[in-house]
């Protein structure tokens, strides 16, 4: 498996950058996890938009979903999507229609945010839309698929991704506090990616986020093997970030960076 970083910043986005996004490319199988603002712009650059296999949502918030909006434009209106040819392109009787695989109650929530100025089913007719529940195992080829609830501030589940190939596994934790569920699906993970939003904990109100320190924490406590730090802002400082985690995780610790591959 191959994972690019298409965006990595919070909830809002780096100078130049774009909110989260993943794409992990597998045996000419390809998967966007987490689709935020600025990652449709990102994954441009890496992937035909047309040719990636499925697209999976950790949560509905913004950061994590809103370029679903434009990629479904662009798997509407785009000139090579027509069934007959438009400029340079030479028509198609088979536009893409990547899965989308989302948490339960995306479908309602997709049509209540585009119908606020268009039609509501922009997103459910440009994507397969298929949801999903804490138990399900969606495959895509050789990818399975699965999934933990974690605490946030919305219904979130980080997803583990074993390859059907070398049974490689990656994590990915989504947004969450402290808990055991992150440590549960990530346990002996080969790479897990967690999210570091805080310089230090909230200050009151319940957890929703983890300090690089914490995410450090996790990743020894599951045994996972490699560590990527993620939903970090550029305005603050990753050499801080990632000596914190590797004050509490012994194996590699690496910061995010949009555009860096990870091989797992
Ligand atoms: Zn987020
Ligand atoms: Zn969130």
């Amino acid at each position: 498996m191959r994972l690019t970083v298409l965006g990595k910043s919070p909830s809002w986005e780096d100078a130049g950058g774009a909110c989260s996004g993943y794409l992990l490319e597998s045996d000419g199988r390809a998967v966007v996890i987490d689709c935020g603002n600025g990652a449709f712009s990102k994954l441009r650059r890496f992937r035909d938009y047309t040719r990636v296999d499925a697209v999976l949502v950790s949560h509905l918030h913004a950061d994590h979903f809103l370029d679903l909006i434009p990629w479904a434009y662009a798997l509407t209106y785009a000139p090579r999507q027509q069934p007959v040819p438009v400029d340079r392109w030479g028509g198609t009787a088979r536009p893409a229609r990547p899965r989308l695989i989302a948490p339960s109650g995306a479908t309602e929530a997709f049509r209540r945010i585009t119908g606020a100025w268009g039609p509501e089913d922009l997103i459910e007719r440009a994507f397969a839309l298929e949801e999903y529940e804490e138990s399900s195992t969606p495959e895509v080829g050789s990818l399975r698929f699965r999934f933990r609830s974690v605490p946030h501030f919305a219904r979130t589940f980080a997803c583990r991704v074993t390859s059907g190939e070398d049974g490689a596994t990656l994590v990915f934790g989504a947004d969450s506090g402290p808990n055991e569920h992150l440590v549960e699906i990530a346990e002996g993970a080969d790479l897990l990616i967690a999210e570091a939003t805080l310089p230090r904990p909230e200050r009151e109100g319940p957890r929703g986020h983890l300090t690089a320190s914490e995410a450090g924490e996790h990743a020894a406590r599951a045994k996972a093997r490699r560590l990527v730090l993620t939903h970090i802002s550029d305005e603050l400082d990753a050499l801080s970030a990632h000596k914190a985690a590797a004050a509490s995780f012994d194996g590699p610790v690496a910061v995010a960076r949009e555009g860096a591959t990870f091989h797992v």
